[in-house]
C-alpha cells in the first residue's frame, strides 16, 4: 500500500521513529535538544516533579542525568549539576552564590583559569575578592574576619601539588557562615572526598580525570541536594550546560576512573623518587615523598595515593625547559592532565600565562617549573624517558 503521507512529511520525521529494542546495557546517547511530551497534563507534572521526564536538554538530559547520578555517588552527595566545562562549573557555582558587595576568599595557588575569573571577571560584578595561603590555617581563621560569603580552595592545587587541610578549613569556615567550596580535580573521589571532611560544595573539571582520555571537556559539582538545586537553576539560565554526547563520554570514562587512579598513583610515586635523585633537577613537588610540607595530611587524608601529578623544577630554568620539551619521546607536551598517556605542562607558559611574571615568581611558577601528569603506561618506560630527555638538556 503507498504510505498516505507525503515526501515532505516523510523527510520531516526522518530518523525519529523508535524500533522496539532490548534493553541496551550502556546507555544510549540521547542527542536531542527536546523530548516530545504527550499532553499538557504531562508538561505540568514533569516540570513539578510529580513525573520523571525530559522537555528540553538545556535543562535536563538523561545522558546528563546519567553522568550527574554517578558522580553524586563517588562524591557521596545528594546530588550533582554537571556542566560544559571545568570552567562553567567554577564560574556558574559562584554566581549562583554570590552577589554584588559580597566577599570571596579564594587559595592564592589555584588554576590560572579561576584565578583569571576571580580577579578579572567576578571582581567586574561587584564581587571583593581576597586571596589567602591555603595551607596556612591562622592565615585562613584571620582572613576569615571578613566574613567572606565563599571560600575556594583546591584539595590538590595546581601546579605546585600544596595540600590545604580541608577538614580544619570547613570548620573554620562554618564558624564564621562561609560556605567551603573545593575544587577537588587532581585529587578524584578515589583518593580525596571533601564533603566528608566537611566541605560544602566539590567542583571538577571532568576534561581531567573522570573524561581520563582527552576527548571531551566537562565539569561537574555535587553537594547537598538543596544546594545543586540553587545551582542548577542558574545553570539552566546561564547555558553551561553540557552536550549528551560528553556526558556519555565522561560517565562511560568513569567506568575505569579508579583503575586508571590507581596506575597513575603507582607511576608518580616511582617517577618522583627518580626525579628526587637527578642532579638536573632542583626541586620535586609530590606529596608522596617524606619531604614534601604536607607529606603527613596526605597520607592521612589520601591513604589510597598521592595522585598522578608530579611537579619539578629543571636545572637552568626556561631555556633547559624547553630543551626537555624537545627531548622528551613518549611523554607528550599537551596542557590538560588525568589522561591515560603521560604527558606534560609547563605552567607559566599555559595554564599561569594570565599571571604577571612577578605573581607566578611569588607563587613559586619558575620558567624552568614542569607539571607532569602520570598516565598508564609502565613505570619503566616513564622514567626511561625522563632520563633519555634529562641526558639531552
Ligand atoms: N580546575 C582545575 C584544577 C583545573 O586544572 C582546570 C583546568 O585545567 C579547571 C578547573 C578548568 O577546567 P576546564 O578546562 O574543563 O574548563
Amino acid at each position: 500500500m503507498r504510505n498516505p503521507r507525503s515526501i515532505d512529511s516523510i523527510c520531516a520525521a526522518a530518523g525519529s521513529d523508535m524500533p522496539s529494542v532490548t534493553r541496551p546495557l550502556t546507555a544510549p546517547i540521547y542527542q536531542n535538544s527536546v523530548f516530545e511530551i504527550e499532553s499538557l497534563e504531562q508538561v505540568d507534572d514533569i516540570y513539578e516533579g510529580r513525573q520523571d521526564g525530559f522537555i528540553y536538554s538545556r535543562d535536563a538530559n538523561p545522558n546528563v542525568s546519567i553522568l550527574e547520578r554517578v558522580v553524586a555517588d563517588l562524591e557521596d552527595a545528594g546530588d550533582a549539576v554537571a556542566f560544559a566545562s571545568g570552567m562553567g562549573a567554577v564560574g556558574v557555582t559562584l554566581l549562583a552564590l554570590v552577589e554584588s558587595g559580597d566577599t570571596v576568599l579564594a587559595a592564592d595557588a589555584l588554576y590560572g583559569g579561576t584565578n583569571l575569573l576571580l580577579r578579572q571577571h567576578l571582581t567586574k560584578l561587584g564581587v571583593k575578592v581576597e586571596f589567602v595561603d591555603a595551607t596556612d590555617l591562622n592565615a585562613i581563621e584571620d582572613a576569615l574576619q571578613g566574613q567572606p560569603k565563599v571560600m575556594l580552595i583546591e584539595s590538590i592545587t595546581n601546579p605546585l601539588l600544596s595540600l590545604p587541610d580541608v577538614k580544619a578549613t570547613a570548620e573554620l569556615a562554618h564558624k564564621r557562615g562561609t560556605a567551603l567550596v573545593v575544587d577537588n580535580t587532581l585529587a578524584t573521589p578515589v583518593l580525596l572526598r571533601p564533603l566528608e571532611l566537611g566541605a560544602d560544595i566539590v567542583i571538577h573539571s571532568a576534561t581531567k580525570s573522570l573524561g581520563g582520555h582527552s576527548d571531551v571537556t566537562g565539569g561537574v559539582i555535587a553537594a547537598r541536594a538543596d544546594i545543586t538545586m540553587q545551582i542548577r537553576q542558574s545553570n539552566r539560565v546561564w547555558g553551561s550546560t553540557p552536550d549528551p554526547f560528553a556526558a556519555w563520554l565522561i560517565a562511560r570514562g568513569i567506568r575505569t576512573l579508579s583503575l586508571r587512579v590507581e596506575r597513575a598513583c603507582d607511576n608518580a610515586i616511582r617517577a618522583a623518587a627518580f626525579l628526587s635523585d637527578h642532579p638536573k633537577v632542583s626541586a620535586v613537588h609530590y606529596p608522596g615523598l617524606p619531604g614534601h610540607p604536607q607529606h603527613e595530611l596526605a597520607k592521612s587524608t589520601m591513604p589510597g595515593g598521592f595522585g598522578g601529578m608530579v611537579s619539578y623544577d629543571l636545572q637552568g630554568g626556561g631555556d633547559a625547559a624547553s630543551e626537555f620539551v624537545r627531548a622528551l619521546d613518549m611523554i607528550k607536551f599537551a596542557p590538560s592532565l588525568g589522561e591515560a598517556r603521560t604527558t606534560m605542562s609547563h605552567p607559566a607558559k599555559t595554564s599561569h600565562r594570565s599571571l604577571s611574571e612577578d605573581e607566578r615568581a611569588k607563587s613559586g611558577i619558575t620558567d624552568g617549573l614542569i607539571r607532569m601528569s602520570c598516565g598508564l603506561e609502565s613505570a619503566e618506560d616513564i622514567t626511561a624517558d625522563l632520563e633519555q630527555a634529562l641526558e639531552r638538556v
